[in-house]
């Protein structure tokens, strides 16, 4: 997620902001002051919008604070997070990899859901105080109670990827050992959700209740989406899985030597072949990859006079074994944000496997119906 900028840091975890926040932020604000504390409360005007304000600060707090528990849990789980971007829909914590183990999935969903709910029961203790109920501050309360017990209660819906269809899919996932299938289940009712609140807006819609019509419709178009992408990510990676990365290898995959110069290479190899990227071995052991992205950065009347190995990258160096299956390798690109892996065998240069060459392969599958298991 791009369009974000980071605001501060706790526990070493960054905070951020999608940019449609500052959008919510202002549009929380104004239906605050403007429609919801005028409907029950009598203020002066100046009044109205410093409580919808800090009301909408406060929104801002609780949905972090449902973030960060996430992934305070996720980082105590061995699930490194790093940070926390805000966004339209509330927060996503960006986790480096998947929960591998139902327990930690479980833990890691319900301690959101359970933390706005423990704020709603603190906020709804502090309205039972006596005094004035009709100040801004015991609005602000009260209207905290709601919000995180709506949180809390959305969340908890067992679609996924809400919160409680990851609790859902992780109950699944236990008792069945698949995670493709709890993915597939959790995700069909993730739609069936999605569907529902689509139908509920479009009730609201033609009953002439435009706002929350479409604001429903919205939110049952995203539920129902991510549930279909989540649901068609997890079957790749399960069609992936049946395939070893030795059915891909391309037995005249070209490799370099380190000594040899970069205007070689251009001429030799890159002219030639379509991969952007070369595998470099001294001795048939390999000791580095280079890509044109690095040659991109020699000027050009340097190239005859440069040697691959000052351009290479020996380090980190991303390889699969051909026993490795494709989703082992489409797992290191994705997480490590790289066009390609090297295969290595015994240490030796085996060829090399790019995102490109994993999707052509899907879609050749796809086109031939290539059997679960080849040879
Ligand atoms: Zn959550």
């Amino acid at each position: 997620m791009k369009a974000s900028f980071k605001l501060f840091r706790i526990a070493g975890i960054d905070i951020g902001i999608h940019y449609t926040w500052l959008f919510i932020f202002a549009f929380f604000s104004w239906t605050l002051a403007q429609t919801y504390f005028p409907a029950y409360y009598t203020w002066s005007a100046t009044a109205y919008w410093i409580t919808g304000v800090i009301a909408s600060l406060l929104i801002f707090v609780s949905v972090l604070l449902h973030e960060l528990a996430h992934s305070l849990v996720a980082n105590a789980r061995g699930i490194p997070v790093h940070s926390i971007t805000l966004f339209i829909l509330g927060g996503v914590s960006n986790m480096e990899e998947e929960p591998q183990k139902p327990a930690a999935e479980f833990a890691m969903a319900i301690v959101g859901p359970g933390t706005s709910l423990l704020l709603a029961a603190i906020f709804w203790g502090l309205t039972r105080l006596p005094g004035d109920k009709t100040v801004p501050v015991a609005a602000i309360i009260s209207y905290m109670a709601y919000i995180n017990l709506l949180l809390g209660a959305f969340n908890l819906l067992p679609g996924f990827p809400l919160d409680g269809g990851r609790v859902l899919r992780s109950i699944i996932w236990g008792s069945t050992g698949s995670l493709s299938r709890a993915t597939d289940i959790a995700g069909r009712i993730g739609q069936i959700f999605g569907w529902g609140f689509i139908g509920v807006g479009v009730y609201f819609l033609v009953q002439g209740d435009i706002f929350n019509g479409l604001w429903l419709a919205f939110i049952g178009w995203f539920l129902n989406s991510s549930a279909d992408a989540s649901r068609k990510e997890i079957t790749l990676r399960e069609r992936l899985s049946h395939f070893k990365v030795r059915e891909l290898i391309n037995p005249n995959i070209e490799t370099i030597r380190p000594e040899t110069t970069v205007s070689e290479m251009v001429m030799n190899v890159f002219r030639r072949q379509p991969g952007r990227a070369v595998p470099v071995c001294r001795d048939d052991k390999l000791v580095g990859i280079v890509t044109i992205t690095d040659v991109k950065k020699i000027p050009q009347e340097q190239w005859g006079s440069t040697t691959v190995e000052r351009i290479m990258t020996a380090s980190p160096l991303y390889t699969v074994s051909p026993e490795d299956n494709l989703n082992t390798a489409m797992q290191l690109i994705a997480h490590h944000d790289i066009n390609q892996v090297l295969i290595k065998e015994n240490d030796k240069c085996a060829g090399l496997l790019s995102r490109a060459d994993i999707i052509r392969f899907i879609q050749m599958s796809h086109e031939l119906g290539v059997p679960k298991t080849i040879g």
